[in-house]
């Protein structure tokens, strides 16, 4: 099912004027990145790249994916409170990943001091892609759910103008009325403010956990300013104020400079590069708190890329989510084959079966950000390499989704303007918030649709290879 659109994607010069519009647009709107070169200031920010054209969505698949993110949540939240589930998953690949041992380390050590936190918030984004298989229509297979960290729910947002916009320049004003709007910042911003409600000190801040480098500042500030409008205060800190000026008191209660904190969003902690021992240390403070961790490291680890493939073995959902049988079915509906490689006869199978049809499969190790997966030549490479060693351990192996490609043009500051052959990834933002064992708010926030070039296999809008994008249903 393609756009309404392909008449116009020859059209040089209609293409050109679109996206001298488009730009600028996206620039009014708040499409916003600051520059490699500046990455911590706001004197020079570019647009956020992006598509010239909204993409073709099967409707049928979004609302699909919106229907089960709430179950996705309670998914992540009982997997978050499984201690025996996380050992058990976790135990191959926190012997031979030293980040997720370290972060399971931190998490046994909250565990045996007894949780201070009460309140838990989660926001977590499940991505998709839409598999053209061999026959019938596409389907929605996950690739991942992020539960750190989740980005682009404030820029994305702002999207739907700038393609209604450029539709409209195009002649096509009806399909310009046809975008949904989309501001999954606020949602997020309510689970926030809900769990700050919850901890129950009106004088307490938000803390964003920020990097070192803050290229995408303006997707947070987005969060931030929904917050601020609620009244509720909002620092910026990161790992190494933390460990200059973070303490706990008698209650565990977090403070940073003497000002209370309520809750602690993370949008760092999620590579091995965002630690050195200073912020382990930092780390561990934050996790021994009282404060509302978003997410608390349970949460982090349940959205490991093991516990992903784990989920997908016959009855683990059934035990994990006991009396939500329709619940596991929606799940399992979502899911690509997944395979251990786990030493054993059945890793010795999936590795064997990987190196003789490598361009079927996608080797994934423990790790966020985009630009860790293997494919192909590689791939075999790699996998002929480790196959006898428990090295192997540390990746899993998923089956390659392979979506129909459409034609866009992508959208960068200081690059030519071509037409590419593209395939999206289809993001569900999802926030839940529970008190003790009461789960009081969970629901989908909105989605983000990212795009990029077929050549490129992997890699997010922040790597530098997908750009954002809004979703036409079709
Ligand atoms: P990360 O945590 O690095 O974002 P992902 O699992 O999301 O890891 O993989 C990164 C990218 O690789 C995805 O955005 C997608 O483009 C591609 N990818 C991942 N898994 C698959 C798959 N099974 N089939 C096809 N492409 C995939
Ligand atoms: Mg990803």
């Amino acid at each position: 099912m393609a756009a309404p659109w392909e008449d116009v994607l020859r059209d040089g010069a209609a293409i050109r004027e679109a996206a001298a519009v488009a730009v600028d647009a996206a620039l009014l709107q708040g499409v916003l990145m600051r520059t490699e070169g500046q990455p911590n200031a706001s004197d020079v920010v570019n647009f956020a790249p992006f598509t010239l054209l909204p993409s073709a969505v099967p409707s049928a698949l979004f609302e699909q994916a919106y229907a089960v993110q709430q179950d996705f949540n309670m998914l992540v939240d009982a997997i978050s409170q499984n201690k025996e589930f996380l050992e058990h998953t976790l135990a191959s690949t926190i012997k031979v990943d030293d980040f997720t041992a370290r972060l399971f380390r931190i998490y046994t050590q909250v565990l045996e001091e007894g949780l201070a936190q009460s309140v838990f918030l989660g926001i977590n984004r499940s991505d998709y892609m839409f598999d053209s298989g061999v026959e019938g229509p596409p389907a929605l297979k996950q690739i991942e759910i992020n539960t750190i960290a989740a980005s682009f729910g404030g820029l994305t947002s702002r999207t739907v103008a700038v393609h209604g916009q450029v539709l409209k320049v195009l002649g096509k004003p009806q399909e310009a009325s046809r975008l949904l709007p989309n501001n999954p910042s606020k949602g997020l911003a309510l689970g926030i403010a809900k769990a700050w409600e919850l901890y129950g000190s009106p004088s307490a801040v938000v803390m964003f956990l920020v990097e070192e480098v803050q290229r995408n500042i303006f997707d947070q500030r987005c969060v931030e300013n929904e917050l601020w409008n609620r009244d509720i205060r909002v620092i910026r800190k990161r790992f190494r104020d933390v460990f200059e000026k973070g303490s706990l008191d008698e209650a565990r209660r977090l403070y940073m400079d003497g000002q209370e904190v309520a809750v602690v969003y993370y949008r760092e902690g999620y590579v091995p590069s965002n630690y050195n021992e200073q912020n382990w240390e930092a780390r561990l403070l934050l996790e021994r708190s009282r404060a509302v961790k978003c997410p608390d490291i349970a949460t982090q680890l349940a959205g490991t890329k093991k516990v992903q493939q784990e989920l997908s073995r016959p009855g683990t959902l059934e035990r994990l989510l006991p009396g939500h049988a329709e619940a596991v079915r929606r799940i399992r509906a979502t899911f690509a084959g997944l395979y251990s490689l786990d030493m054993g006869a059945d890793g010795d199978k999936a590795a064997a079966m990987a190196i003789a049809d490598p361009d079927c499969f996608v080797l994934k190790p423990q790790r966020e950000g985009g630009g860790n997966n293997l494919y192909g030549e590689e791939l075999r490479q790699v996998l002929e390499k480790i196959r006898d060693s428990p090295q192997r351990t540390s990746y899993i192996l998923m089956d390659k989704i392979k979506p129909r490609p459409a034609m866009n043009y992508l959208l960068r500051a200081h690059s030519p303007l071509q037409v590419s052959e593209c395939i999206s990834e289809l993001g569900i933002f999802g926030v839940y918030v529970r008190r003790g064992s009461e789960l009081v708010l969970n629901e989908a926030a909105g989605h983000l649709l990212r795009t990029k070039a077929v050549e490129h296999a992997d890699g997010g809008v922040a790597a530098g290879v997908a750009v954002l994008d809004t979703p036409y249903l079709v």
